[in-house]
């Protein structure tokens, strides 16, 4: 017999980690932040007709201390980076990236000098949309599929199912004695989730924005 037959019909039960994660994927505020021609798509997207507003995202932000979720749309100069750098710096935490289109992931067609190649050089990535320019179709999609990410999300790193404990310390560099996951240890790590701290963050951000200087951060 469990708890669930002792309580009146009407009690939902969970886990708080899981309730966190739901809240924050169903009301994710996107920051305004329009590059180039994938803007228009993204507007769209906003607009009656595919109504973001469905999903919790009733407005784009115009301060991106009221704003979670930065959708990178078009592509990004190297002047534009250390803005869009510090754009993401203001936003509150915790908050996610989405790149949207080819230009933004990778240089797209614009493999030259004035462009950074992926702005995964400057700001940790979430979730990649491909395509030139990505319909609002697309743009949902990857939003959809940044929700299903955000409700896994682990406050505190754990083993995974089947994995050992001597695996688990090489996978995540954890030295504490015990499971991280036993909450009446004093060991407990908090997930590396956001970009990896620098000492200086405007050394951090002049060499992130060196071609290939920091590539793979995406998290
Ligand atoms: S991916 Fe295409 S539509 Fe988007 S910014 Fe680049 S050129 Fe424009």
């Amino acid at each position: 017999m469990g708890l669930e037959e002792k309580l009146p019909t009407g009690i939902l039960l969970t886990t708080v980690e899981k309730f966190v994660n739901w809240s924050r994927a169903g009301s994710l505020w996107p920051a305004t932040f329009g590059l180039a021609c994938c803007a228009i798509e993204m507007m769209t997207t906003g607009a009656a007709h595919h109504d973001l507003a469905r999903f919790g995202m009733e407005i784009f932000r115009a301060s991106p201390r009221q704003a979670d979720l930065m959708i990178v749309a078009g592509r990004v100069s190297q002047k534009m980076g250390p803005v869009l750098r510090n754009v993401y710096d203001q936003m509150a935490d915790p908050k996610w990236v989405l790149s949207m289109g080819v230009c933004a992931s990778s240089g797209g067609m614009f493999n030259n000098y004035a462009l950074l190649q992926g702005v995964d050089h400057v700001v940790p990535v979430d979730m990649y949309v491909p395509g030139c320019p990505p319909r609002p179709e697309m743009l949902m999609d990857g939003i959809f599929k940044l929700h299903e990410k955000i409700k896994q999300e682990q406050f505190v790193e754990r083993p995974r199912p089947g994995e050992s404990m001597d695996a688990f310390r090489r996978r995540t560099g954890w030295t504490g004695a015990g499971d991280p996951s036993v909450p009446d240890k004093a060991a407990t790590q908090p997930l590396a989730k956001s970009v990896p701290a620098a000492a200086d963050p405007a050394a951090e951000r002049a060499g992130s924005l060196t071609r290939g200087a920091r590539r793979g951060g995406a998290r």
